[in-house]
C-alpha cells in the first residue's frame, strides 16, 4: 500500500523541465458567452463542458476535465465568467479559490477566450487582471484564443486582418506571452487543436519548461496533498486519481475561504472593508498559509472590482 501512495506528490515540480508526455494544465478565462466551455470541448475533443447560447452563465462553478491529445495529457479548467460584473464578491472569491485548487500547483497556460465581434474595452483588461490577481509574471503564461473562426471565414476576413484593424485586439495580444490562436468551435477539426498545442508547448518552452506558480498555488497544493493523505488513510483502496479529484474540490483551504466569504457577506463587508481593519484582523487570525491565500484573493477580487467598476454597480 505504501508504494501505491508514494506517488501523491506530483512529479512536475516548479523548475523541472516539462516533457510532452506530462500533463499540461490550461485555465480558461473570459467573459460569459465568449465560448470558454465550447473551447474546452474542442481542446478535449469531447462534450466535457455544457456550452449553449444563453443570456446567463451556464458554467456556475469551476470545472476540471481531462483528456489526451496524441501522447500529451491535458487538464482543462473551465471557469464561470470571473470578471463578469454581475457576480458578488463572495462568489468571485469562492470561485477563485476553487479555480486555484483545480489548477494547483499552477497552470501552464491561462487561455483568454475572446469572441472577436463582441470584443469590448472591458475585455481588454482581462490580461491585466490576470497579472493583478495571480502576479505580474502570470502574463508570460497567457494566450489569447479567438472563437467564432467560422464567422470570420463567412465575413472573409483573416484573423491577422482583424488584429491589424482593431487596436484593442492587438493590444491584448501584445500583453499575452504566448500570442494567439483561433478556433471554430463548430467544427470537429483536430488540426486546430494540434496547432494550439504547438503554440502552447512553444510558450511553455519559452518559460523554461515551467508552469506558473506562486504562494497561492503552492498553498493550494499543500492543502490538496494533506487532504489526499486523509482521504487515502480512510479509504486505502481508493484510486489516487479519485482521491486527488476529491481533495482538489474539497479541502480545508476551500472550506476556510467559504467560511471567510460567508462571514464577510453576513457582516455586509465589501471588499474595501476586507482590506481595511477587519480584513487585516481576519487574515492575520487565519494562520499564515490561509492568510496568504485569502490575502491574495482579496487583492484579486479588489482588482476586479476596481477594473470593472463593479463596486459602483453593487452599491
Ligand atoms: P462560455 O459562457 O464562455 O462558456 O460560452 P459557451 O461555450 O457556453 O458558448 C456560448 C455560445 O457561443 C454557444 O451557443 C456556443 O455554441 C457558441 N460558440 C462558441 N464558440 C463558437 C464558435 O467558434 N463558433 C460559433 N459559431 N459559435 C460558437
Ligand atoms: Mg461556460
Amino acid at each position: 500500500m505504501a508504494s501505491k501512495h508514494s506517488h501523491v506528490e506530483e512529479s512536475d515540480n516548479p523548475g523541472e523541465p516539462k516533457s510532452t508526455d506530462q500533463k499540461i494544465r490550461i485555465v480558461l478565462v473570459g467573459k460569459t458567452g465568449a465560448g470558454k466551455s465550447a473551447t474546452g470541448n474542442t481542446i478535449l475533443q469531447k462534450k466535457a463542458f455544457v456550452s449553449k447560447s444563453s443570456f446567463s452563465s451556464l458554467t456556475a462553478e469551476c470545472q476540471k476535465e481531462e483528456g489526451k491529445f496524441e501522447d500529451q495529457h491535458l487538464a482543462v479548467i473551465d471557469t464561470p465568467g470571473l470578471f463578469d460584473t454581475k457576480k458578488t464578491e463572495e462568489d468571485v472569491m469562492k470561485e477563485l479559490a476553487k479555480c486555484i485548487c483545480l489548477s494547483a500547483p499552477g497552470p501552464h497556460v491561462f487561455l483568454v477566450v475572446i469572441q472577436p465581434n463582441r470584443f469590448t474595452e472591458e475585455e481588454q483588461k482581462t490580461v491585466q487582471l490576470i497579472g493583478k490577481i495571480f502576479g505580474e509574471k502570470a502574463t508570460d503564461y497567457t494566450m489569447a484564443l479567438f472563437t467564432h473562426g467560422d464567422d470570420l471565414v463567412a465575413d472573409q476576413i483573416s484573423v491577422e486582418e482583424l488584429i491589424k484593424t482593431n487596436e484593442n485586439v492587438s493590444a491584448i495580444i501584445d500583453q499575452c506571452g504566448g500570442g494567439y490562436h483561433m478556433f471554430n468551435n463548430r467544427a470537429e477539426d483536430s488540426s486546430q487543436v494540434e496547432e494550439l498545442l504547438k503554440k502552447m508547448n512553444a510558450m511553455v518552452e519559452k518559460n523554461g519548461g515551467r508552469y506558473y506558480t506562486n504562494e497561492m498555488f503552492q498553498e493550494a497544493k499543500r492543502a490538496i496533498d494533506e487532504e489526499m493523505k486523509i482521504i487515502l488513510s480512510q479509504n486505502p483502496n481508493m484510486e489516487l486519481s479519485e482521491a486527488r479529484r476529491m481533495a482538489e474540490t474539497d479541502n480545508w483551504l476551500i472550506q476556510s475561504v467559504l467560511e471567510f466569504a460567508v462571514a464577510g457577506a453576513e457582516m455586509g463587508a465589501k471588499v474595501g472593508k476586507w482590506m481595511g481593519p477587519m480584513g487585516t484582523a481576519a487574515t492575520t487570525s487565519l494562520g499564515a498559509s490561509l492568510g496568504v491565500l485569502v490575502g491574495g484573493l482579496v487583492t484579486g477580487v479588489r482588482a476586479i472590482e476596481m477594473e470593472t467598476q463593479r463596486g459602483c454597480i453593487l452599491q
